[in-house]
């Protein structure tokens, strides 16, 4: 549970952040929560052999409107999405998504963008975000580049972003659509064994697959007029769920199946 030795430099400003990773490569990770970098050092599932810290970079952590479009700056913690009037009034999903995260503990300290970076499709904010159609922000040292939701995830921990890029902003739609998420745990505050997010005709899952996925037969199967318990069974079409010490593959299926009919009925379809 000691984490391989490391060096650790603290950024005070994007410019130290990109230069620290222009001169590290591959070696240099960065630590903002550290809420799932930090575990995964202790494990040695992760070495970096350089962590740059950029938790106090200035103008990253808040949230704002603008125009048709709700901002949450990537160093935003949980808590503050969980608690913000602005996202209460805007996009409710996603305050009530931030509010299953973990505990306290964990709420207080791990960020969206670490959220987001880390891509575990068992988190919850990348699957709301993900049926909620949000942008990522990630920021180069020769500028900055918009990726949806749908492009950002790749595989089993792994993003879009370059090495040299930090994730700047989370961009989510107003839209007013009605949504819903669901989440099964084994134990309470725990991550999700199965999830499913909500957001008017779009409907995503988490820890069915490597990466979080849209549930598009469900989707196909309501805009052809299917009804909710019919289409729902269509849940796991397409998806490659694991077997775990928390569930086998089946039971995700199931669950996929039931908790997406939970979230269609509770999103008032
Ligand atoms: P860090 O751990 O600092 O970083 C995670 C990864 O993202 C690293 O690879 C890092 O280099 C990269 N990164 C971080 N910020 C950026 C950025 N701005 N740009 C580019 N890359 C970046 N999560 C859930 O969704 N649901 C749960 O129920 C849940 N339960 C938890 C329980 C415990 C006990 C713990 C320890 C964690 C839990 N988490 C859960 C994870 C938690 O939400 C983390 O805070 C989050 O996944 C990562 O955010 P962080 O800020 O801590 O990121």
């Amino acid at each position: 549970m000691i984490p391989a030795p490391f060096t650790y430099v603290k950024a005070r400003t994007m410019t130290e952040a990109h230069e620290a990773l222009a001169t590290h490569g591959d070696e240099a990770k960065l630590l903002a929560g550290g809420h799932s970098l930090i575990p995964l050092m202790k494990l040695r599932l992760a070495t970096p052999s350089v962590l740059v810290d950029i938790a106090s970079l200035p103008g990253l952590s808040g949230i704002r409107q603008e125009g048709n479009e709700l901002v949450v700056g990537a160093l935003t913690r949980h808590v503050l999405v969980e608690r913000s009037p602005e996202v209460h009034r805007l996009v409710p999903l996603l305050a009530h998504t931030a509010a299953l995260v973990g505990d306290p503990q964990v709420r207080n300290r791990g960020t969206i963008g670490g959220s987001v970076a880390h891509g575990d499709s068992a988190s919850d904010l990348p699957v709301a975000l993900l049926a909620l159609g949000a942008t990522f922000v990630a920021t180069g040292p020769s500028g900055s580049r918009t990726i949806t939701a749908k492009d950002f995830f790749v595989g089993f921990w792994q993003t879009a972003l370059q090495p040299n890029e930090i994730l700047t902003e989370i961009r989510v739609p107003i839209t007013g659509a009605a949504s819903n998420y669901q989440k099964f745990t084994v134990r309470s505050q725990d991550w999700a064994v199965v999830s499913v997010a909500v957001a008017g005709d779009a409907i995503a899952l988490g820890a069915m697959g490597e990466i979080p996925l849209r549930a598009t037969a469900v989707e196909a199967a309501l805009r052809n007029g299917a009804a909710v318990r019919e289409a729902a069974q269509l849940a796991d079409s397409d998806t490659s769920p694991s077997s775990d010490i928390r569930a086998s593959a089946d039971y995700r299926r199931h669950l996929a199946r039931v908790l997406t009919e939970d979230a269609l009925v509770a999103a008032g379809r």
